[in-house]
């Protein structure tokens, strides 16, 4: 039973509802605990929760075979002087860190000590470790693999609409709009039960089109599929803009009452005409008019990006360019219209509002605002000239490790950067460089290997602490039963940590709720205003949504409905020039390789890939290549080929299918060492985002038959 019991409503003597440890849907379920054995549990897909409506992917179903997995670390593990790592006490593993941290930032300054989180990692774990890095370690060097996430549609929602909330509206609204649009996004395979929503759509009558260089299962879907050549997205989006102004399709007196800066934009697409975006894209003219007529002739109409749109060196301009044609279509605020983002981790939403970003404050302040600084600088009771500026972005926090860069330790919560990261052997071996190395987390992963210290922690059935959906509503993950003996919590970590730092004041918390109470102090005034959001409200509903400014306040399901969140109330065009990818095939390297996801993983599989349920269904990455390809190189179904790129070589087993183009290669990113994709893939960066081009690289391929192959150089 959870402790707090006695307040529960929808708790019974046996089963919990809470939520999947998973993705951004972030499904309802129940767990019951069998009564004679505790750690026996079923989980059920929760019919009531408004998002998933009873329905859950097989990584949900098989979530809590992670919970007394075998595998699991139950004690805090120091590398010894001979290299291997053994079992310690918390107090010598926590004295340990404390005083490399303390001579690390006597000897080379407290910028050399960093923090990478997660969005993994619950709002009040989020929120405390970037409290943590700024008041203790005095570090400006913290960010989180949500930078790898949803970084570029984050920038660009807020650079058009003053405020970045995943989507705007409720998950409900996709089956209400008459033409939806998913650009870049997967989500069949990546979010399954959020097709129920898309089928119900197109039961209505509406009509589905997807951009998508591969034929997925969502494209597969879809009235009209637009396979464009990888990296060329802002190119189409451009375009399509282009085709809605000459044929009079946008909305004179919606831009002229909601929005500034369209003129500017006009000139900038006037180059942008169907038969110079057809040879940048590969998209015929026709199937260019089409999809425009269809999203300006509908009733109502939805774009909705996900990574492969966003994460590319321009995707940040590219989320701008989809906004921009939504909105001169004059369908953002309007009902079932809009433009939103599928955002991908558990709570990669929340986490990205409560201050483990390198540039942000609780409640999506902005740390190089005075104002914002004073605002938290008296919530955390020290003086605003305390806080640090802002840090190095993900990557190149990652890639700053060791004596050249300056970083020298790092604390790692949630995250597995050995194989997330893009140019991974780059990280892997910067990991190495480390004077201090911490992981904490349930289980050993790629990038505990070089780990100075593992420390164990709980996982996401554990312990209580709320979450931020795709939807910005928040919602709370119960505690099913306790932590297996041996195991703290993220938030008795750092406040050990504090402790032994000389800083206990503002760390010691008995519980994620009183880190919440806190938290939602210091959300108040911001834009993800959470102050009016408590722990009981959370129990009596489905989540609120925020912004949610006081107790009495029901929460903002629907965003923009009057007015944008800028200070002149209107949205903001940008014109967005097309730019290629920073590397595209070559004589040398004459493919594309681009990455993504299966249904059976997440992330960096670091925990699907400890799920034999899992294992068994997905149990290797498989090279996704043409027929055409397949045939001029020579391999068939289940052979082996190399890929290499410029930084990198990689051996997959091949999966020949007509889905892809014959130009492109595709590769799922879930597995480490010698199977990483991240291997190939090309750490060029966003300007605004900072997100790397995960999407489009340049390699070349052959049949992995010679000599010395079995060993690529990593
Ligand atoms: S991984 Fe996502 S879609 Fe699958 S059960 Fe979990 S929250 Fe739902």
């Amino acid at each position: 039973m959870p402790e707090n019991a006695p307040h529960l409503r929808v708790v019974t003597s046996e089963t919990t509802k809470t939520h999947c440890p998973y993705c951004a849907f972030q499904c309802g379920m129940t767990i019951t605990t069998h009564q004679a054995d505790t750690r026996q549990l079923a989980i059920r897909a929760d019919p009531d929760f408004p998002v998933n409506r009873g329905q859950m992917c097989i990584k949900g179903f098989t979530a809590a075979s992670l919970l007394d997995h075998p595998a699991r670390i139950l004690s805090p593990k120091l590398r010894k002087a001979d290299g291997r790592l053994a079992p310690v006490s918390w107090a010598t593993a926590l004295d340990f860190i404390a005083e490399k941290l303390l001579a690390l930032s006597a000897r080379y300054g407290p910028e050399s000590l960093a923090a990478f989180g997660s969005g993994a990692l619950t709002n009040e774990k989020a929120y405390l470790l970037g409290k943590f890095v700024r008041m203790v370690l005095r570090s400006p060097n913290i960010d989180y693999n949500g930078r790898y996430c949803m970084a570029s549609a984050a920038a660009g929602q807020n650079r058009a609409f003053g405020i970045d909330r995943g989507l705007p509206f409720p998950v409900s609204d996709i089956a209400e709009t008459k033409a939806l649009l998913l650009w870049g996004s997967n989500c069949a395979e990546t979010m399954p039960p959020i097709m129920q929503w898309v089928f119900e759509q197109r039961n209505r009558g509406g009509k589905l089109l997807v951009v998508d260089p591969r034929r997925t299962d969502t494209a597969r879907a879809a009235s009209l599929h637009l396979q464009l050549t990888p990296g060329t997205d802002l190119a189409l989006a451009n375009g399509l803009l282009h085709i809605a102004i000459e044929e009079k399709l946008i909305d004179h007196t919606y831009i002229a009452e909601r929005t500034e800066g369209f003129e500017a934009l006009r000139r900038s697409v006037l180059t942008s005409d169907p038969a110079h975006v057809e040879r940048l894209t590969g998209i015929p003219i026709e199937q260019q008019v089409l999809a425009v007529r269809m999203l300006a002739d509908a009733e109502s109409s939805m774009a909705l990006s996900g990574r492969g749109m966003e994460q590319q060196s321009k995707g940040t301009d590219t989320v701008l360019a989809l906004i921009n044609l939504m909105l001169a279509l004059g369908q953002v605020g309007k009902p079932a219209g809009g433009y939103g983002c599928l955002t991908g981790q558990g709570n990669g939403q929340g986490g990205r509002e409560h201050g483990q970003k390198a540039d942000q404050l609780p409640g999506y302040r902005y740390i190089d605002d005075p104002k914002h600084r004073a605002d938290i600088a008296r919530v955390w009771d020290i003086d605003p000239a305390e806080l640090p500026s802002k840090g190095k972005s993900a990557y190149e926090l990652l890639d700053s490790m060791g004596p050249a860069g300056g970083i020298r330790a790092l604390l790692v919560f949630g995250s597995n950067v050995a194989v997330a990261s893009p140019n991974s052997s780059n990280i892997v071996r910067k990991l190495a460089e480390l004077d201090l190395l911490v992981v904490c987390d349930a289980f050993e992963n790629d990038t505990s290997k070089t780990a100075h210290v593992i420390l164990p922690t709980s996982q996401w059935a554990e312990e209580e602490g709320t979450t931020t959906n795709l939807e910005g509503r928040v919602i709370l993950r119960q505690r099913v039963h306790a932590a297996p003996q041996g195991v703290k919590s993220d938030i008795e970590v750092l406040g050990a940590l504090a402790a032994r730092l000389g800083r206990p004041k503002g760390f010691q918390f008995v519980s994620p709720r009183e880190v919440f109470e806190e938290l939602r102090r210091a959300s108040a005034g911001g834009k993800a205003d959470y102050s009016g959001i408590t722990y009981e409200k959370l129990r009596e509903r489905q989540g609120i949504f925020w912004p949610c400014p006081s107790e009495e306040h029901p929460g903002t399901p629907r965003l923009f409905a009057e007015r944008f969140s800028h200070p002149s109330g209107r949205a903001r065009f940008h014109a967005v020039p097309y730019r290629p990818s920073v590397e595209v095939p070559d004589a040398e390297y004459p493919l594309y390789f681009t990455t993504g996801r299966y249904k059976e993983h997440y992330n960096s599989g670091a925990q699907t890939r400890r799920v034999a349920a899992l294992m068994d269904a997905k149990p290797e990455p498989r090279l996704q290549i043409h027929p055409n390809l397949a045939a001029r190189m020579g391999v068939s179904e289940g052979q082996t080929v190399l890929v290499e790129s410029r930084r990198g070589a990689v051996i997959f087993s091949v999966i020949v299918s007509s889905d892809i183009r014959p130009d492109t290669l595709f590769a799922p990113f879930h597995w480490g060492g010698k199977q990483a994709a991240n291997i190939l893939t090309i750490p060029a960066l966003d300007p605004t985002s900072r997100m790397p081009e995960f999407k489009v690289c340049a390699v070349r391929a052959r049949p992995a038959n010679f000599p010395g192959d079995d060993e690529p150089e990593l």
